[in-house]
């Protein structure tokens, strides 16, 4: 239904422009029957998340529910190691153990807005789902979860959260059994359901406007950091961001308020899985070309004919075949610099950090985390990691490596 109306968009703008799109990548590439829905969200998020009393919810289930702000944490004997002043943004300790929260919250408080009684997600690792699963029980709205079999299988604990808090977890055994076919799933129950459902997508992916609207309700990250910085070194810019990229959420919402200035470096780790050449790497912006994904267009790994690729990586929540638009934007412009870690450099990083700071990240960050040994710092830099999520999840794949 859509076509690129934005060929000629400016490099520079990092923002989505009116018609969703980021460079040459975004859009909403839908099927017909979804069209009056996405229609509705892209007339209505803007106007609804900039009332008062939308802005005034949102906030106080931020800080009194998900709990923030998260702190900036100077690690020092992390610093001293990587010659850098380095500060962990931790949320790792948000409600429900990563990032995802601040998303479900906003898309939350917006279905509500928009009347709709059904809430619906796919969930690969379960951290999305587990998220969504939080919000509609806070909310009282009924939760309906795809999810792949496969991943069922290896995230039981996350399925047994979801259930606890009164989702519906819908197995999912077409395709492969894992995040994209749940995916699809999803989007087949909208499509059945248009008047009743809204559908929270769990990344800046998805059809416009859910790009720009995950990453505005993801950036208070940045926008946190930059006060924090300020309080703490006396200026508000780091020389560098990290964060891990799977469909890139907690990355759009670090980098967010560092976007136009062009002194802060934004680091993008994604997973290299065992390796990029080795046929199980989930690194998108290393092996994806220009292709369309759940909704939008971006770089995608395609086989020549266009059938997605099956990534791989050690961690659930970096296993995605492609990436959001506002991402492969950074990466075609050259504004982003994308940096890879494979699985067993992530577990390593991992124990760096919980052996020098006695914090567990989760592996999505311990790639962030991993990359830092791939640039050059000079000792008075300031260097920003966004640790988004804890470890507690990950220990069974850590303890197979000790
Ligand atoms: C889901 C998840 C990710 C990956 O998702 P993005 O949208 O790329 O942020 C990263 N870290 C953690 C802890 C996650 O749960």
């Amino acid at each position: 239904m859509s076509t690129n109306k934005n060929e000629k968009a400016p490099l520079g703008v990092w923002g989505v422009n009116e018609y969703g799109y980021y460079g040459e990548f975004g859009g909403a590439f839908i099927p017909e029957m979804l069209y009056p829905n996405v229609k509705e969200l892209q007339d209505r998020y803007l106007s609804i998340i900039r009332e008062d009393d939308f802005k005034k919810e949102f906030e106080h289930l931020l800080k009194d529910y998900a709990g923030r702000p998260t702190p900036l944490f100077l690690a020092e004997r992390l610093s001293e190691k990587y010659g850098a002043n380095i500060y962990l943004k931790r949320e790792d300790l948000c409600h429900t153990g990563a990032h995802k929260i601040n998303n479900t919250i906003g898309q939350i408080l917006l279905a509500q807005r928009l009347r709709k009684k059904r809430i619906i997600a796919e969930t690969g690792a379960g951290q999305h789902g587990v998220a969504t699963a939080t919000v509609c029980a806070l909310k009282g709205l009924a939760c309906i979860v795809y999810m792949g079999e496969k991943d069922m299988e290896r995230q039981a604990p996350n399925v047994a959260r979801m259930k606890m808090l009164g989702a519906k977890v819908i197995p999912v055994i077409s395709g492969s059994k894992t995040l994209k076919d749940a995916t699809n799933e999803a989007i087949r129950d909208w499509i059945n359901h248009p008047a009743d459902t809204y559908y929270i997508i769990g990344s800046v992916v998805g059809p416009h406007p859910y790009p720009d609207m995950v990453a505005r309700f993801q950036s208070i990250i940045s926008e946190e950091i930059r006060k924090q910085l300020k309080e703490k070194t006396g200026k508000e810019l780091p020389d560098y961001v990290f964060a891990c990229v799977g469909g890139g959420s907690n990355a759009a919402g670090a980098f967010y308020h560092f976007l136009d200035e062009t002194s802060v470096k934004l680091v993008a780790v994604e997973a290299a899985g065992q390796g990029i050449e080795s046929g199980f790497s989930a690194a998108t912006t290393q092996l994806g070309t220009t292709g369309i994904l759940h909704g939008s267009k971006s770089l995608v790994m395609q086989t020549a004919d266009g059938q997605v690729v099956e990534p791989h990586s050690i961690s659930a929540g970096l296993d995605y075949p492609g990436i959001g638009p506002m991402h492969a934007h950074l990466y075609n412009s050259g504004r982003g610099i994308f940096l890879s870690a494979t699985d067993t450099e992530a577990v390593e990083a991992a124990k760096e950090l919980a052996s020098l700071e006695g914090i567990i990240p989760a592996l999505e960050p311990a790639h962030a985390l991993f990359a830092l040994r791939k640039l050059q710092f000079k000792k008075s830099d300031i260097v920003v990691v966004n640790l988004s999520g804890r470890g507690d999840k990950d220990l069974d794949t850590y303890m197979k490596f000790i």
